[in-house]
């Protein structure tokens, strides 16, 4: 055979996360390497490639095509075709396509890569210092991209011209920057600006300097990163700490902290071998990890918490500045209380003047508002607790092929979800629907994330609850002419944990949180369900209860306590509980009476995390909270520190079957509970012997589950399990059972899910 007669030419088109991660300077190489002719161009949907050249070089091209791709890139699909050989004199990068209607993946923004750390470092590196510096490898890319296919012109770095030298770069395949599109260097790239809180410039030679030795003084300064301003003060001071958390209007919900690099980290927290990866990620989350007692951080970071949650710098800013600095950093999302975090300059300075004293500023405009992610390690497996900055938005793969669907999501910590094919793109954190500013920032990234994915949807999904503004979205969407579908909030936590999980066959769930709006119009929240996407049945759940007050005793969880009290045991049972007596205004007591009495301002509900409230409460260990979940927190903190095993026998729930639904009642509990506090019994103990008895449970009801219905795989959803001794026990005990057990594998398990599980749901609804 002549060697002309071998020579063929190959269609490739790849799909999957393979623009802005340096995939097309790969294939250009490995034409190179393999001796190849042809070109390689960006598409709306991916890249495309033709090579041509002998049929062992080409064979060998495909195979080194998936082997050797570049570590950010992901591969869904590569499909081939032959053409007729073009002659091509030599491989080239083409121009992107642009395809009308097509979709394609984006890539979350990646923390600053080991080679620019390097060059940022050195003194004699035109980079050095220079707080913008990134690559194909690293940098920002969500948080800039105003539209796809990825180029400089569909960026906020559009209005920088490069410079030669880094225009040279560019365009040199070879080089680590090629084609990076936002490349910069100190002549042509942002720089920064230090201001005052009237927005004043501060002269000085370096801002990030100046920043430092204003921080050393106890000032407040925002900073602007990635996605939006953090705030930034001294970890180690507490009047400092004290300060941010008066002006933020945030009594005592944790801080998170910036530490230079794992040595730091260690000296602060205990941090597994697990842990560190994940903290030095190219995603470069803050990741939850054991608080050392002989930390310098201040214990007004993360109050009665025994739990830090900590970050590597993940932008060279952060490296420069946490260099400079010399100790932990606060930094915290740019936001009074639950709002959305500050992204543009002139907003950070109206919404931010009466928290931070001055703002160090760039001129790289965000596009795309984006919180830092939050994740923890329990029992070797990483779980996500919010889900933005370096996750959102890669896509979660579907098991089936969706219609184009919006899902609106839950009220509070919200995402939505946009389904294409057979992927799932949640949205990054949006956050607590409460405010106009959370709400706008919602309605903007839906918008931005049916640009970027061309997906239009045809159908909308919400929740049953009538007054979350997620769910009025979807109403005014369906007086355009869309379809709309309603999904109960439980059935939707355990849809989204099979999904993430690739599961289609029916499971056992059980949904444990704080309220979800239940099919039957009352509260659930502590349920056991057997579903599959399509439709579920509920099997088990807690007692119902009334809720003396509604919203005003998820506030006061001594009033959820008292409302149980009462029902259960009478006015009477009050007499063995001091700490909650101690906690009733006047007349308090008889106008909570009333309402469990009338039901009237009493919603019933089932709701676990109530439940972790009113032992809480009970406990003496909170009555009033700051932040959700801080009850349920506390309560778990103290069972940390009884440490040891912890006695049950007394506490127990009580299992009745009435209608085929398992009913678990709480009086033999709580009963327990108050004798053992009126005894004097450290709330430690109580806390221990309550998370035990809600471990044992759940494995017991799982298993006559199973029994009763022949399934043996049970999915575990529900901001509950964030607690991570319950989760060690119920994982523990239900492997123990001989069930299979699945756990949230992308998302978060509390609300942020939600989305997910209802387009799920509702594209398999009929
Ligand atoms: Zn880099
Ligand atoms: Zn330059
Ligand atoms: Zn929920």
């Amino acid at each position: 055979m002549s060697p002309d007669s071998d020579t063929t030419c190959l269609g490739v088109r790849v799909r999957g996360i393979v623009q802005g991660v340096g995939f097309r300077p790969f294939v250009y190489r490995l034409a190179a390497d393999t001796g190849l002719s042809g070109w390689v161009r960006n598409t709306s949907d991916g890249v495309q490639i033709e090579v041509e050249g002998p049929r062992r070089s080409t064979g060998l091209f495909l195979r080194k095509l998936r082997e050797a791709a570049p570590p950010l890139s992901h591969i869904d699909e590569v499909t081939t075709e032959e053409c007729p050989p073009r002659g091509f004199a030599r491989f080239e990068i083409r121009e992107s396509l642009f395809e009308e209607g097509k979709s394609q993946l984006v890539s979350p923004d990646i923390a600053t890569c080991p080679a620019c750390l390097e060059e940022l470092l050195d003194a004699t590196d035109r980079r050095h210092q220079y707080p913008f510096t990134n690559c194909t490898n690293c940098g920002p890319r969500f948080t800039i991209i105003t539209d796809m296919p990825y180029d400089r012109s569909k960026t906020t770095m559009r209005s920088f011209a490069m410079c030669p030298e880094c225009q040279a770069e560019y365009d040199d395949p070879l080089d680590r920057r090629f084609h990076a599109q936002p490349n910069a260097c100190p002549v042509c790239g942002p720089s920064l600006s230090l201001l005052d809180a009237h927005g004043a410039t501060v002269e000085c030679a370096d801002p990030l300097a100046q920043t430092s030795t204003l921080l050393k003084k106890g000032a407040i300064v925002a900073i602007k990163g990635l996605g939006g301003f953090l705030l930034a003060c001294d970890a180690t001071s507490p009047q400092a700490v004290r300060l941010l958390r008066e002006r933020k209007q945030r009594p005592a919900k944790p801080f998170a902290i910036m530490v230079p690099d794992l040595e730091v980290a260690a000296q602060h927290c205990d941090v597994s071998e697990q842990e560190s990866s994940l903290l030095a990620s190219p995603a470069a989350p803050i990741v939850l990890a054991r608080w050392k007692d002989s930390s310098s951080i201040c214990h007004e970071v993360a109050p009665s918490l025994l739990y830090l949650g900590l970050m590597l710098p993940y932008t060279p800013l952060h490296h420069v500045l946490l260099r400079h600095c010399e100790m932990p950093l606060v930094m915290t999302s740019g936001n009074l209380s639950e709002e959305p975090i500050a992204a543009g300059n002139e907003e950070a300075l109206r919404r931010l003047a009466d928290i931070a004293d001055y703002f160090l500023m760039h001129n790289r405009p965000i596009h795309s508002r984006y919180d830092d992610s939050v994740a923890m390690v329990v029992d070797g497996t990483v779980q996500m607790l919010r889900r933005a900055r370096g996750y959102a938005p890669n896509p979660v793969a579907l098991p089936f092929e969706a219609p184009r669907i919006l899902a609106t999501g839950a009220q509070t910590k919200n995402t939505f979800c946009l389904t294409r094919g057979h992927h799932a793109f949640v949205s990054q954190h949006i956050g607590d629907l409460d405010s106009v500013e959370t709400l706008d920032h919602f309605e903007a990234t839906i918008l931005l994330y049916t640009k970027l994915f061309r997906a239009e949807p045809e159908l909308v999904a919400h929740d049953l609850h009538p007054d979350y503004l997620s769910t009025r979205y979807a109403q005014d969407m369906s007086q355009r002419g869309l379809r709309t579908c309603a999904v109960q909030h439980h059935h939707a936590h355990i849809a989204a944990c099979m999904v993430e999980n690739g599961v289609t066959e029916p499971v056992i769930g059980v949904a444990f949180d704080g309220a979800g709006l239940g099919a039957d119009g009352h509260i659930w929240g502590g349920e056991f369900l057997v579903c599959d996407f399509a439709a579920f049945r509920r099997v088990g759940r807690i007692e119902y209860l009334p809720l003396a007050g509604g919203d005003a005793a998820t506030l006061r969880p001594y009033r959820t306590a008292v409302g149980y009290i009462m029902t259960l045991f009478g006015n009477g049972g009050l007499d063995r509980s001091p700490f909650l007596l101690g906690q009733l205004a006047e007349g308090e007591g008889d106008i909570i009476a009333r309402q469990v009495g009338s039901g009237l301002n009493a919603p019933l509900c089932s709701s676990m995390g109530r439940l972790f409230d009113a032992v809480a409460a009970i406990a003496g260990l909170r009555h009033r909270i700051a932040y959700e979940g801080q009850a349920a927190v506390e309560l778990e903190m103290a069972a940390h520190r009884h440490g040891g095993p912890a006695p049950t026998g007394r506490y127990a729930f009580q299992v009745d079957k009435t209608d085929g639904t398992y009913v678990l009642g709480v009086a033999p509990l709580l009963s327990a509970v108050l004798d053992d506090i009126h005894a004097g019994q450290p709330a430690s103990l109580v806390a221990a012997a309550f998370h035990e008895a809600v471990a044992q449970m759940t494995a017991d009801m799982c298993s006559r589950i199973a029994a009763d219905s022949g399934i043996r795989t049970v999915a575990l959803s529900g901001g509950i399990f964030q607690n991570r001794l319950l989760l060690h026990r119920v994982r523990a005990l239900l492997g123990e059972a001989g069930l299979n057990v699945l756990l949230h594998t992308t998302l978060p398990s509390n609300d942020g899910c939600v989305s997910l599980g209802q387009a799920v749901v509702a594209a398999h609804a009929t």
